[in-house]
């Protein structure tokens, strides 16, 4: 069955006080049951304090990277088996900023993606066309080889652990939305791709998120298309109002 999910990228934001405060207001915010399932991604520092902090309620913490390695000399890493240690079982890989910043390419993202599956992890894969991309109309390209080398070494079985979430790079950030219709054509193109290499069940019950700029007054619109099953979410996440105005329009 497809899963609806709204997840919060926190990305380099909140530190250990502000962290419990946003935590403290979502959880009173929340709504007992909820369509969607929720996933929060604080720090890596605060990801131990997220979780005690969570325990006993429905929403789930994710890490936003991991490094690919077991262990060793990797000054500044996280690996998958400490992420994990601090119960976390859900990482941000591929994001456009790891991208473009600090230079990951989709061969880096894929041993990461293995690395993850390896210890059980659920990836939630980020990928996206950047503004020249679409502006030459190469944008569904750039998606299918994204998607393609980053993920589709992976078997039948590990699908179950994958979330995809399509963010367009030129909307992450700018307050420029895609528009629905815009979103709901790229997903459709994404769960094509996937059903033709590992066919309908899989595709079928493929997650697509959409990430860039959503926000509570234009997430109802576009979590209306019958490709999108949620959002990941960045600025608006980090206010409990706006994140839950987003959780429940779904
Ligand atoms: C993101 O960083 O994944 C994102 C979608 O950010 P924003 O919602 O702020 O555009």
């Amino acid at each position: 069955m497809r899963k609806k999910i709204v997840a919060g990228n926190w990305k380099m934001h909140k530190n250990a006080a502000q962290t419990q405060e946003l935590l403290t207001d979502l959880l009173a915010k929340i709504p007992t049951q909820t369509t969607a399932e929720v996933i929060v991604a604080p720090t890596f520092v605060n990801l131990a304090a997220a979780v005690t902090k969570l325990e006993g309620s429905a929403v789930a913490v994710a890490a936003q990277n991991l490094h690919q390695a077991e262990s060793g000399a990797f000054t500044g890493e996280i690996s998958a088996d400490m992420i994990k240690s601090v119960g976390v079982n859900h990482v941000i890989l591929g994001h456009s900023e790891r991208r473009a910043i600090f230079h990951e390419s989709d061969a880096l993202i894929a041993s990461k993606v293995n690395t993850a599956l390896e210890h059980d992890m659920t990836v939630i894969f980020c990928f996206g066309e950047e503004l020249k991309d679409r502006q030459s109309g190469n944008h569904f390209n750039i998606v299918e080889n994204q998607l393609k080398d980053g993920l589709f070494h992976i078997t039948a079985s590990d699908w179950e652990k994958v979330v995809l979430a399509y963010e367009p790079v030129w909307a992450i950030g700018t307050g420029e939305t895609a528009s629905p219709e815009q979103a709901q054509e790229m997903h459709e193109f994404i769960r094509e791709t996937v059903r033709e290499a590992f066919g309908s069940a899989i595709a079928e019950d493929l997650t697509i998120l959409y990430g860039g700029s959503v926000k509570p007054d234009n997430a109802k619109e576009i979590f209306s298309k019958p490709d999108v099953d949620g959002g990941l979410i960045g600025g608006a996440a980090l206010n409990a109002t706006d994140f839950v105005a987003i959780i429940t329009a779904i």
